[in-house]
């Protein structure tokens, strides 16, 4: 190791540690390996203007802690956390790394403040979080920004435009790696790696081989540079897969969002206080079956399962001030019947739906934060709460898409973030970290914050336990 030296791009010695991919699972590698005196490159496939991958358009990290600090309410110890994730995933996770996780998040708020965060009290609106998790102050941009000058100001060499296209594996064991930038290709060598390229959710063609032509509608919430590409060449040289390929993170956004980045402004909330019907302006799923925040997550695949993949949520005057308002104004009519036509829906049909939903709707008492007892009945698909009539002009309406947040197949890894091959034996210098790996914790379900809990938690174990190796290896030749 050259330690203290910043390495050079197409210097003879090959790099310490190569880390693939610029987002938060890469940059906590690379500063902790960094850190620990190994020379450390930085390949981001991104420009620089868009370096940090989905990271960037984060919010915030749950970490365990054992009492309240500056941003966090109140303490989040072990077993609630491992309890959080047993019921959202269904029992779906590798205890061992689950637990690793949790453990190694403990007070991490305070590693990253040491490495440019800065936290701020939980937003209005997610207050259901302000125990768990630390909100990003200028959220995950600012975060990204940060570690990047800190990565700077250690010594990390930092290459952006870099599009890794292959890595050299002979017998599961790294040696180099090729990249293009402006056009021209490049091989770089390295006595270890740290795969932290993300998932593979902006590759269409990839999503298309499971969900067919309806991908072609799918809305991607984040960077167009997680195109799999790494993960599929880590598969191809024997590293074992975790996760199912059918299942990603997908939630309702906005129609008029852009195919590409359109972040967390563009989801919409709105679902549960009023009716969400698809192109032939029928309903066709209980929009108030519970609080929100436990099935805005179902709705992007909802949708993806409509003609056309669109839908359209419908709520009234009564509830325009109920949600956090996305980017995109509503679309706004005195009448059903005028927000059909600019919905471009059959007028009769939209009409006869709302009838029929206002005529099925009992009274009750209103509470949007409760499960109040608001419902439909004789209706299918019934209303369960925060059923109310839709009498009270101005309408409004939002047009829906899947917006695809992660998808969940990934690369096997152990304790020591080292990737599994298919014959259970670990690469003994390949490392991964971040969503490539996720799904061997979470095999389905999701819980906010947790994305960059594992991301932060195996990027820094994959740095440290790649420093460890080519210390080793140096040693031992
Ligand atoms: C809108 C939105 C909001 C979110 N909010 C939160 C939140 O508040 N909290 C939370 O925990 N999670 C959140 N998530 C999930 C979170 O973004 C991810 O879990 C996390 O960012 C994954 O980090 P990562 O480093 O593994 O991947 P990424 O941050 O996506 O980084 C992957 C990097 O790899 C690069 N790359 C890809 N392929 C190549 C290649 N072939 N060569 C070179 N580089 C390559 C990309 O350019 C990118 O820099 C959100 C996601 C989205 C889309």
């Amino acid at each position: 190791m050259r330690t203290g030296a910043s390495p050079s791009v197409g210097s003879s010695e090959p790099i310490d540690v190569l880390v693939i991919g610029g987002g938060n699972a890469a940059l906590c590698a690379a500063m902790t390996a960094r850190e620990a005196g190994a020379t450390v490159l930085v390949l981001e496939g991104a420009p620089r203007e868009f370096r940090g991958g989905n990271s960037r358009h984060t919010r915030n990290l749950r970490y365990l802690h054992d009492s309240a600090n500056a941003v966090l309410t109140g303490p989040y110890k072990e077993d609630e956390f491992w309890e959080d994730l047993l019921r959202v995933t269904g029992g779906k996770t590798n205890e061992d790394l689950a637990r690793v996780t949790i453990r190694a998040s403990n007070n991490v708020g305070a590693w990253m403040e040491q490495h440019g965060c800065k936290f701020q009290p939980s937003m209005r609106g997610t207050l259901h979080l302000s125990r768990t998790n630390a909100f990003f102050l200028g959220g995950g941009k600012a975060l990204m920004n940060a570690y990047y000058l800190t990565a700077e100001r250690l010594g990390v060499l930092i290459q952006y435009d870099a599009d890794v296209r292959d890595l050299a594996i002979v017998d599961g064991h790294f040696v180099s790696a090729t990249y293009e930038t402006a056009g021209v290709a490049r091989t770089v060598e390295a006595r270890a790696v740290v795969v932290a390229s993300g998932g593979f959710q902006a590759n269409i063609d990839w999503l298309r081989e499971y969900w067919g032509e309806a991908a072609d509608n799918f809305i991607i919430r984040g960077t167009p540079f997680d195109k799999g590409r790494m993960l599929r060449v880590l598969l191809d040289n024997g590293a074992q897969s975790v996760g199912d390929p059918r299942q990603c993170h997908a939630v309702a956004i906005d129609a008029r969002a852009p195919k590409f980045d359109g972040g967390i402004v563009t989801r919409l909330d709105c679902v549960s206080f009023g009716i969400v019907v698809n192109r032939d302006a029928v309903r066709f799923y209980d929009e108030g079956e519970d609080f929100w925040p436990k099935r805005y997550a179902i709705w992007g695949r909802l949708v993806a399962q409509q003609s056309d993949q669109i839908a359209y949520s419908i709520i009234d005057a009564k509830s325009i001030d109920l949600f956090m308002p996305s980017v995109f104004p509503p679309i706004e009519a005195q009448s059903i019947r005028e927000l059909a036509e600019k919905l471009e829906l059959d007028p009769d049909l939209l009409e006869k739906t709302v009838e029929n939903f206002n005529a099925a709707t009992r009274p009750g008492t209103f509470d949007a934060g409760e499960l109040d007892d608001c419902v439909t009945e004789g209706l299918t698909p019934p209303k369960s709460h925060w059923a109310r009539p839709l009498d009270s002009p101005p309408f409004y309406g939002y047009p829906l898409r899947p917006g695809i947040t992660f998808t969940y197949l990934g690369v096997a890894v152990n304790e020591r973030a080292q990737v599994i091959l298919q014959d259970g034996t670990p690469a003994p210098n390949i490392f991964a970290a971040g969503e490539i790996m996720s799904g061997n914790i979470l095999g389905q379900g999701y819980m906010a914050g947790f994305g960059m809990t594992i991301g932060t938690v195996f990027g820094r174990i994959a740095g440290k336990e790649a420093v460890h190796h080519v210390i080793d290896n140096l040693k031992g030749s």
